[in-house]
């Protein structure tokens, strides 16, 4: 089977590539991650996944330009709906991807954003699926999550890059804001609380049934 790998960094490659292998798959490596920001991050993760891809021997085709504007453009708008901004992220993605596979006569696609354990894993799932069938392309699905740590230990191994953040400004600036930081931490503490008290609850009205019922 021809397939072609999304790549979006060298690090998270590392794993879905070894696997593809070990199952008999050769892959393609495709570069297209105009989420990233700004231009010196996305040009390191650029270069490291060409040296990823160099290292291990795999054929390697990027999209080599910026495009902070386009992504501001696509990505503004879709703030204000939940999940809208990475939504918008993957869709754009993998429907490059899907193009890009179908235009080049590869059999299938996928991505190592399956690997990622920070992604919406089932969402990117069905937008795959979508754009398969758009374009007519198979999407060759694989949960590589599993192997997350061992992905890590090659990428040490390697050598590679490792980045801090997701990719886009907006990650970029939850990853480092204090403040953000803060408000998550907040957010979580009322999530916990909230579920801890419905299953207090839950457990009482259960246990009142049980008293009634003799
Ligand atoms: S947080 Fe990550 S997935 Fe979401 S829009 Fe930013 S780069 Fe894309």
């Amino acid at each position: 089977m021809k397939l072609l790998l999304h790549m979006c960094c060298g690090p998270c490659s590392c794993y879905p590539v070894k696997k593809l292998r070990e199952e008999g798959i050769e892959p393609t490596g495709y570069f297209f991650n105009p989420n990233i920001h700004p231009y010196k991050e996305w040009d390191m993760r650029l270069k490291t996944a060409r040296e990823f891809a160099d290292k291990v021997g795999m054929e390697f085709h990027a999209d080599e330009h910026y495009r902070l504007l386009d992504f501001l453009k696509k990505a503004l708008p879709a703030e204000a709906l939940p999940n809208g901004r990475c939504q918008m992220c993957y869709t754009w993605r993998l429907e490059e991807t899907a193009r890009f596979a179908a235009e080049h006569g590869f059999d299938a696609f996928t991505s190592t954003l399956f690997y990622s354990i920070y992604q919406q894993h089932d969402l990117m799932r069905r937008t795959a699926e979508h754009f398969a069938e758009k374009y007519g392309v198979v999407f060759h699905y694989e949960d590589f999550r599993p192997g997350w740590q061992e992905g890590i230990d090659i990428s040490h191994d390697l050598g590679l890059y490792r980045q801090p953040y997701c990719g886009c400004i907006f990650s970029e600036e939850e990853r480092y804001s204090r403040e953000i930081r803060k408000q998550r931490k907040k957010e979580n503490k009322a999530k916990k609380r909230a579920r801890l008290e419905r299953e207090a609850r839950e457990a009482r009205e259960a246990a009142s049934n049980i008293r009634g019922g003799c």
